[in-house]
This record gives structure tokens, sequence and C-alpha cells, in this order.
């Protein structure tokens, strides 16, 4: 069994990078440790199965070594090192580095659900709308300046140039029509730097689909003040639709700009998502492992199902 350090040295202000990983982790007491680097790919095809993979990055670069876990059937270790770390949140990891690094090379682990959308894997969600805009928008400068609040910064000075959009989302059997503010579609419990969606679970095998109509603004900030007191969506007020499903079409009427965790993936009127429940391990804080599910993955599939693929075009690289 291997286990690899992978950094990322433009994530976060750079200040944990792979030095200051690499001496906690031989004071928890690895010895051997393989060293890949995000900008390249040659580390991922010397995953084996079995091998850990402790990713220091921030979410983008969680999502990249959790693709090749998934591929290699490999576990996923997460050492929180950039501006937006939502995925491990779910996992409730020590912030004390020492504490981590032990944690990481202990054999606490969970399986965990990741998602699909529209062929790409993400962890954490996928906005259309409003919440894209601090995809877009937020300079490196001011992530790095701000950390989880450049994003709300963001989203304030754009909101009120927001003219909403029309469209049908399907989940399961449930159809809801309507015009948008904004939808997002969760499969872990954070999103935007912390901000937590209730009642969702990244372990629960169902995507969180989240719509906000175009509405004024005082309903839209009382169902969001409502949700957050209550946790859970106003029973008595549509403003905010709260679906959950393993599964979910969205048909726009026009191209809108869609992003998953924090990424842009361009422009697009047809969106189609799902998560598989399990498929990836993960190292995690004994007392979330205990509550997260523990299902090997191929107890939950339904049969004659086909692993997904993991991102496209793989395995016709060089
Ligand atoms: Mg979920």
């Amino acid at each position: 069994m291997n286990y690899w350090l992978i950094v990322n040295d433009a994530a976060g202000d750079g200040r944990r990078g792979e030095r200051f990983w690499r001496e906690h982790l031989e004071a928890a007491g690895l010895e051997h440790l393989r060293v890949g680097y995000l900008a390249d790919t040659d580390w991922e095809r010397e995953v084996e199965p079995g091998d850990r993979v402790l990713v220091a990055g921030g979410d983008g670069s969680v999502g990249r070594a959790a693709t090749v876990c998934i591929e290699r059937d490999a576990t996923l270790a997460v050492l929180p090192s950039g501006t937006a770390n939502d995925f491990a949140r779910n996992l409730a990891l020590p912030e004390d580095p020492a504490a981590l690094c032990h944690l990481a090379v202990s054999d606490h682990t969970a399986s965990v659900d990741v998602a699909w959308i529209n062929g790409r894997l993400y962890l954490n969600v996928a906005h259309i709308g409003l919440g894209t805009m601090p995809a877009r928008e937020a300079t490196h400068e001011r992530k790095q300046r701000l950390g989880r609040f450049s994003y709300l910064v963001t989203l304030a000075q754009r909101a009120k140039l927001q003219r909403g959009f029309s469209g049908r989302i399907e989940c399961d059997g449930q159809t809801v029509e309507g015009h948008w503010l904004t939808i997002a579609i969760a499969s872990g419990a954070y999103f935007g730097g912390g901000h937590h969606i209730a009642e969702a679970r990244i372990d629960d095998g169902r995507l969180d689909v989240l719509a906000v109509r175009h509405r004024s603004w005082f309903r839209v900030l009382l169902a969001f003040l409502v949700t957050r007191l209550m946790g859970h969506t106003p029973r008595h007020d549509d403003t905010l639709v709260h679906l959950q499903s393993s599964q979910c079409h969205i048909q726009l009427r026009q191209d809108r700009t869609l992003t998953a965790d924090g990424e842009t993936l361009g422009r697009m009127s047809n969106v189609s998502a799902f998560t598989r429940r399990g498929v990836l391990r993960v190292v995690c804080n004994p007392l979330a492992a205990s509550q997260l599910a523990t299902l090997h993955p191929a107890e939950d599939r339904a049969p004659g199902y086909d692993a997904p693929m993991v991102r496209p075009g793989h395995g016709q690289e060089p």
C-alpha cells in the first residue's frame, strides 16, 4: 500500500504546501511517502488499489484526487489547504494539522456519495443562475483576501442585476416548472465556503435540488431566513423549492451558465445530474464515520447498474 501526498501549490495562500504536510505526516509516523503534483498527471496512473491518496488543496484539488481514487479503487484523505474546503466539512476533520495527519494515516474511513453533472464528477454543489456568479466573478486575489466571504460579497453585488430564467425541473417523478433566480444541485451538505444546506447529507444517495423562484428580495430573504431557523424550507411558501432525488433533469428555455464545485462548465439548456451512493472511500473523523453510511457500494446498486464514466474520454488518453 502506497501513501501519496498530492499537492497543489496554487491552492489557498500557499502556506500549507508540500513541506508543511510532509513534516506533519512524518511526525504522525508515516515514513514512506510518494509525492505527486496536481499540475502533473503521471502519478494518477501509478496509484494502485488500496493506496491512500492524501490531497493537500481546496475543493478543486480534492475533486481531481477523488476522480483518481474512484478509478483506481484507492482511499482519499483530505488535508484542507484551499479557500473553499466544503467537501472536508462533511467529514468533520480536525483543524489542528497534527491531529489531522494522525487521522489521515489511521483506518477511520467511510463511504460517501459522488455526483455527476453532464458527465463531470463533482462533490459539493452545481449551480445555474445567481449561484454561478461567485465562481465566475470572484478573482483569485479576492478569494485570498476575503476567504469564504468572497462568495457572499460577489453575490450581494450582482444580485440586483439578475433577471431570472424559465425552466422545468424533473426529479424521480416530480416535476416543477417556474421562473427561477437560481437552482442548486447539491451532493454534500455544504457549499460556497461553509454554507450549510438544510437536510442534505453526503451519504444519503440523494441529490438535494434547491430552486429559488424569481420573486421580491423580501420574500427570497424571508424564505432563506425561515430555512436557516427552522432547518427546513417554509411549508406554506413555495419561493424555495427543495427536492431530493438520486437523479434530476433540468430543461431550460435558454442556455445558462452551469458551474460545479466553483468551476464553470459552459452555457447550456439541458442539465442532467445523478449521484452514486458510497462510491468514494474517504478518511473521516470517527464520530462522523459512525453517522455516515458504510454500505458497500455494490449492495446499493440496482441490477444492471454500470459504473458511471468517471471522466469523459478517460481511457483514450495517452
Ligand atoms: Mg446527498
